[in-house]
């Protein structure tokens, strides 16, 4: 895959609204996007003038092959990062998967360490409820994924999930486009915050079976009324985490 600008852009923008919702610390983290056939993808890089992920520069974008080398970078002395495996392996057991978030949220950290179980606990007040309908596990290690025999691993423990917790570590979260992963790991990074309250008040509940049927089986992409959910739903929400971070001006009638 040849460096796209614009994919290198939207990257660049997703880090930036990531870092802004404080899903990770300092440079600890990383958006990527897979073409789907090329044996390259494109990810946040790093480099010894790297700013962190709030403000990630197109220029820290770079491509890098399945084996983790830099072929392109964006500018001089960014290069993969080193949990590219983490990206590149999902992405290679997972054809229809085009984007991956790695983050490292504090709340994440707090639930794995302490072992609490993520359930859902609330309607869809929060989007991310229906992220806990069926569990989320959790990656039993901390270490970083940063070899082809952990990256192997990870991307087997991975499967057809689509958010996963790693212990005293962070979170991974695939989407079918840019946009599709990040405001996923935004609504899972919401639960995550929730769940933490919740345990700091008390003794959480599960919702009653019937409320979790609802949230398993809701999924109307052209309800007649309020907001609008699938993929519209997803660009709406994407435009909200976006404005709200600044990254996009707030249209005036
Ligand atoms: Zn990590």
């Amino acid at each position: 895959m040849v460096m796209n600008r614009q994919v290198a852009e939207q990257l660049a923008e997703a880090c930036r609204i990531l870092g802004a919702w404080d899903m990770t610390h300092g440079a600890e983290g990383h958006v990527s996007y897979w073409d789907g056939e090329s044996d390259s993808i494109l990810i946040r890089g790093k480099g010894a003038d790297q700013l962190g992920v709030r403000y990630t520069r197109t220029s820290d974008i770079v491509e890098v092959d399945f084996d983790s080398n830099t072929l392109e970078g964006g500018r001089a002395g960014v290069r993969s990062p080193s949990e590219s495996f983490l990206h590149t392996w999902i992405f290679r057991q997972n054809p229809e998967i085009r984007s991956v978030v790695h983050m490292h949220p504090r709340h994440a950290m707090l639930l794995t360490i302490c072992e609490k179980e993520i359930f859902p606990m609330h309607g869809r007040v929060y989007q991310g409820a229906k992220l806990a309908v069926d569990g989320i596990d959790t990656y039993p290690t901390s270490i970083t994924i940063h070899d082809h025999d952990k990256g192997e691993r990870f991307a087997h423990f991975m499967g057809k999930k689509k958010v996963a917790l790693m212990r005293g570590h962070g979170i991974t979260v695939v989407g079918t486009s840019i946009e599709d992963a990040t405001v996923r790991a935004l609504e899972l990074n919401e639960l995550l915050k929730i769940t933490y309250e919740a345990y700091l008040l008390g003794d959480p509940k599960p919702l009653p079976e019937g409320d979790i049927e609802y949230l398993r089986s809701e999924h109307q992409p052209d309800r007649p009324r309020g907001a609008a959910g699938g993929e519209k739903g997803m660009l709406a929400n994407y435009r909200y985490y976006a404005m709200m971070s600044g990254e996009m001006e707030v249209p005036v009638d």
